[in-house]
C-alpha cells in the first residue's frame, strides 16, 4: 500500500476519507458516515475499566456492535461495479484487499490463512489494537462480501488475533432490537484546511500522524501513541449499549477515566499552558484533525470555564479532554458537566470540585 510521497498519509485512506470544514471526517462514498480518530490505548482502557468496574466481560457487546458496523462499512466501500466484481470473484485475494481497509484505519495487519468460498474464512491479524472489535469487524466483512450471516470464534495471543468465521445462522436473538442510534444533526463550520498538493488530505493530518499501512498502524508522531480510526456511530452504539446494560453512570465513568488519562498526558508534557479563553481554544485546535468537532467558544466566569463544541463525537469524551486540561493547568480537582448533543453542539462546563467529589 502506498503512502503519499508528500505528506505520508496512506493513499487509499486519502481517497476514501474527507476532512470537512465543520470538524468532521466522513467517507467519500457516504458523507453521512462519520469517522473519528481515537487514542487506541484510551479506547481499550475504557473498556477494560468498565469491564472491571461492573465485574463482567463486555467483549460480546463490542463484537456484536463491530460486526454490524464492519458489515455496513464494507457495504459502503464496496458499492457499484467494484462491489459486484469483488463479490463475483471473491477469493483469498479479495480478503487481503478487505484487510487493507482495516490496515489503513490502524487496526493491524491482516493475513488470510484459509478461505472457502461462501463457507468460511480464517484470518490472523498482527499488531491488533484490540481483539474483540477486530474480530467483530472480520465477521462483518465476511458477511458483506458473501452476502450472508455468519458466526465466529476468536482468540488473541501476543498482539495477534486469530478469527475463524463460518457462514450460517448464529443465535443472535438477544441482540435483535439493539444498537439503535440516530446521529444528531451536524452544523456547518469554518475550519480552513491546507490540502496536500499531492493527495488532497489536509497537511495537518500527515503532520501529526505517522501512517504505516504495512504494519496496520497509525501513530502520533510526537508521542508515539497509537491511533485508530473508527465509525463515530459505532462508538456511540457501543457506549449507548453499555449504558443501557449497566446504567446511566456509564458516560460519567467514561468521562472520569478519560479525564485522568488526559491530565496525565498533559502533565507529562511539562510545559507552560495558556489558560486564557484563547488558550483553551488553541488547545482544542486538535479536535478537527481527529474528526472530534470544533471548539467555537470558551468563556470564564469566576473559576468556571464553559466551552462550546460543535459536532462533538461523544460528549463525555469531549468534556473529559477539557476537564483534563483544566486540572493539569489549575492543579485542582474539577467537576464537569455537559449538555446532550441534540442540535449539533454540546456546552461543557468545568469548575473546581467541592471537597470529596470529582
Ligand atoms: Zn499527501
Amino acid at each position: 500500500m502506498q503512502v503519499c510521497n508528500r505528506c505520508g498519509v496512506t493513499r487509499l485512506l486519502a481517497r476514501e476519507h474527507k476532512w470537512l470544514p465543520n470538524g468532521t471526517i466522513v467517507l467519500a462514498a457516504d458523507p453521512t458516515y462519520r469517522m473519528v480518530m481515537m487514542d487506541s490505548a484510551a479506547f481499550v482502557s475504557i473498556f477494560h475499566h468498565l469491564s472491571e468496574n461492573i465485574g463482567l466481560p463486555i467483549d460480546d457487546i463490542i463484537v456484536e456492535a463491530k460486526r454490524r458496523s464492519g458489515r455496513n462499512y464494507i457495504d459502503t466501500v464496496l458499492t457499484g461495479p467494484k462491489g459486484m466484481l469483488v463479490r463475483k470473484f471473491a477469493s483469498a485475494k479479495v480478503y487481503e484487499k478487505v484487510g487493507d481497509q482495516a490496515a489503513i484505519l490502524g487496526y493491524g495487519a491482516a493475513h488470510v490463512e484459509e478461505y472457502r468460498k461462501h463457507k468460511s474464512l480464517t484470518v490472523t491479524i498482527s499488531n491488533v489494537y484490540y481483539g474483540a472489535p477486530m474480530a467483530g469487524d472480520t465477521c462483518g466483512a465476511f458477511e458483506s462480501v458473501e452476502r450472508c450471516d455468519a458466526g465466529l470464534e476468536w482468540q488473541v495471543s501476543d498482539s495477534t488475533l486469530s478469527v475463524h468465521v463460518t457462514a450460517g445462522l448464529p443465535d443472535r436473538e438477544e441482540f435483535e432490537e439493539r444498537f439503535r442510534y440516530s446521529a444528531p444533526p451536524t452544523l456547518p463550520g469554518n475550519v480552513i484546511w491546507t490540502p496536500c498538493l499531492s493527495c488532497g488530505v489536509p497537511t495537518e493530518v500527515g503532520h501529526i500522524h505517522r501512517y504505516e499501512p504495512e504494519k496496520g498502524m497509525i501513530t502520533e508522531r510526537k508521542s508515539g501513541r497509537r491511533i485508530v480510526s473508527m465509525g463515530m456511530g459505532t462508538m456511540n452504539k457501543i457506549f449507548n449499549e453499555l449504558e443501557q446494560e449497566l446504567g446511566e453512570e456509564v458516560p460519567r465513568m467514561i468521562a472520569s477515566l478519560e479525564k485522568e488519562r488526559a491530565r496525565g498526558v498533559m502533565l507529562a508534557k511539562g510545559k507552560e499552558m495558556d489558560t486564557s479563553e484563547d488558550g483553551y481554544l488553541r488547545f482544542l485546535d486538535m479536535l478537527p484533525v481527529r474528526g472530534m468537532g470544533i471548539a467555537v467558544s470558551a468563556s470564564w466566569q469566576g473559576s468556571t470555564i464553559t466551552v462550546r463544541i460543535d459536532n462533538p463525537h461523544y460528549e463525555s469524551l469531549n468534556a473529559a479532554l477539557i476537564a483534563g486540561f483544566y486540572e493539569a493547568t489549575t492543579g485542582k480537582k474539577s467537576r464537569v458537566s455537559w449538555t446532550k448533543n441534540t442540535e449539533g453542539y454540546t456546552l461543557i462546563k468545568v469548575s473546581p470540585a467541592e471537597s470529596g467529589s470529582d
